[in-house]
């Protein structure tokens, strides 16, 4: 597969990401939630690998039964901190096996207790990029990028060359972490140009939909600034039914913007709900009608 299959030229591709369930019952509500995303055309769908390997298995699971169900293109992430080298080789074998053509190559957070995984064949995500490359050439690679810099960069020019090492090692695109100011994507694109980054970038969008989704995610991805704005804007809505609209409303916002700037691609974190990324296509004219 080449770049520009997932991100054509001149367009800005759409992608979703999906976490894998842990049930039979959120398996198929999942499922209607991709039958229901399919008509966006996406570009592909991304799903998780949970903490440390934690849903090595099911992540597994998922990625192959939409490879096998359905038409779209499929990448999993993959985290490297703690995994041996024998254990990432054996994960890649099986996806080139079964046909997929890019992973999301991330390092994953650092245990808590980090006696946990005393040792690790891989330090960063670049050591896993050049992995897959060495392992699978013809495989694309993905690596995450941080708008608004990672919790543990030492500091915001040091981040910008730890990234440039991921695609000097042969990364070939990045998604950024979600943003609710689109300015620290703007500026991230900038700083990544500057730094001779030319590299696909994808703008990663959360509709907050929910008090409960907001704090968890706000858990999952620490360095994430909600700006006043939308705070306020928050904190004035009635009921649950308001809280979700005014997050549809920032989303489609956001989303608008970075079309009319050419981005190369929008990943909408879904949370396995289709709701918000319909209505914000719907509000921008970007499918006729949902059916
Ligand atoms: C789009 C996206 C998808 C994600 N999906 C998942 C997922 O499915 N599962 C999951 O567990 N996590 C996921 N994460 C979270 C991610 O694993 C964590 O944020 C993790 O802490 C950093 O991963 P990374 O790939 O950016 O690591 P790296 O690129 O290795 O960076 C980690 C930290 O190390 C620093 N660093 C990098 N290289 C060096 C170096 N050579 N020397 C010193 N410091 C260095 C960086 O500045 C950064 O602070 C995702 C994040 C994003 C943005």
């Amino acid at each position: 597969m080449q770049i520009e299959h997932l991100f054509p030229r001149g367009e800005t591709a759409f992608s979703f990401e999906f976490f894998p369930p842990r049930s039979e019952k959120a398996s198929e509500e999942l499922f209607e939630t991709i039958r229901r995303l399919t008509p966006l055309n996406p570009s592909h769908v991304t799903i998780t690998y949970g903490a440390g390997g934690s849903t090595r298995e099911i992540t597994r699971e998922l990625v192959l039964r939409i490879h096998r169900e359905t038409d779209l293109a499929v990448i999993p992430h993959l985290t490297c901190v703690g995994a041996s080298r024998k254990e990432i080789a054996a994960i890649l074998s099986q996806y080139r096996e079964a046909g997929i053509k890019a992973i999301m190559a991330l390092r994953g957070d650092m245990p808590e207790d980090a006696a946990v995984h005393p040792s690790t064949d891989f330090h960063h995500a670049a050591d896993l990029v050049s992995f897959i490359k060495a392992e699978n050439p013809d495989m694309l690679a993905g690596v995450a990028g941080f708008p608004e810099g990672h919790p543990e960069t030492p500091n915001r020019l040091k981040e910008i060359d730890y990234l440039k090492m991921k695609a000097d090692a042969g990364a070939d695109f990045i998604c950024t972490q979600m943003f609710f100011d689109n300015h620290d994507f703007f500026d991230f694109r900038e700083r990544c140009e500057i730094a001779g980054i030319t590299l696909p970038i994808v703008a990663g969008i959360m509709p907050v939909t929910s008090r409960k989704t907001m704090t968890r995610m706000s858990e999952l991805a620490a360095g994430t600034r909600y700006p006043a704005r939308l705070m306020k804007a928050l904190s004035r809505a009635e009921d649950s039914r308001q809280f979700e609209s005014i997050g549809i409303h920032w989303a489609t916002e956001q989303v608008l913007d970075l079309l009319d700037r050419g981005v190369r691609g929008i990943h909408f974190y879904t949370l396995n709900s289709s709701k918000a990324t319909i209505s914000i296509y719907q509000s921008l004219g970007l499918i006729k009608s949902q059916s």
